[in-house]
């Protein structure tokens, strides 16, 4: 009887003490939130999406270079002076590459930060965006150029026909320089490296 009592009143204060700790929790300050209705704030500098700037590329490459995983393409061509389209950069310089290519496998991106840090002219960011998950992995893959294929093969057509224009002028160049005592292509023996040379007698 007395055991039967005893399981009763231990019942009992298991209730009570569970009902104690949930009603404090009642009146704490809440620290979860109704996402996505609410959001905490995201800092500034948090390295999120990225995102490029193409009117601020340059194509310069380095952050091609930089990237640790090779997930960035870049392919460019060189805008020729008698293109009909010139473009100016966001600093009102004239460009001087046309960005052809520029796409991203996001789904290799480690968010490091190296491409963004690597770039001259401020035009690949990081973003607070954190929200871009997709299905598919083929949604991962971002393509930036602002150039469409046709448009991209007419530059190279332009470049090429620029090149095959200025052959002339660039191979009399080079006959030029041959001429030239200081530019001539030097004497074998006189550009002989140490290691071509016989070894020094032994004294
Ligand atoms: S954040 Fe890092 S891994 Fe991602 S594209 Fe830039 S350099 Fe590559
Ligand atoms: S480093 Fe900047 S300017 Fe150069 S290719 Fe990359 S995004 Fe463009």
């Amino acid at each position: 009887m007395i055991q039967y009592l005893k399981n009763i009143w231990s019942g009992l204060s298991s209730t009570f003490t569970g009902m104690r700790i949930t009603s404090g929790h009642l009146f704490v300050k809440k620290v979860t939130i109704q996402y996505p209705d609410q959001r905490f704030p995201i800092p500034s500098n948090a390295r999120n999406r990225l995102v490029l700037t193409p009117e601020r590329c340059t194509g310069c490459n380095l952050c091609v270079v930089a990237c640790p995983v090779n997930c960035i393409l870049l392919e460019t061509v060189r805008v020729v002076p008698d293109d009909p389209h010139q473009e100016l950069y966001e600093n009102g310089q004239p460009r001087k590459m046309w960005i052809t290519r520029y796409e991203m496998d996001f789904a290799k991106c480690c968010f490091c930060g190296l491409c963004q840090a690597a770039c001259p002219s401020d035009a690949i960011n990081h973003t607070t965006d954190f929200e871009y998950s997709a299905y598919d992995r083929a949604d991962l893959y971002y393509k930036y150029q602002t150039l469409t294929p046709e448009q991209a093969a007419e530059k190279e057509r332009l470049l090429a026909e620029f090149k095959a224009k200025d052959k002339p002028a660039v191979a009399k160049k080079t006959e030029k320089a041959a001429d030239h005592p200081v530019t001539a292509a030097p004497d074998k023996a006189a550009t002989q490296t140490l290691t071509d040379k016989e070894p020094a007698p032994e004294a």
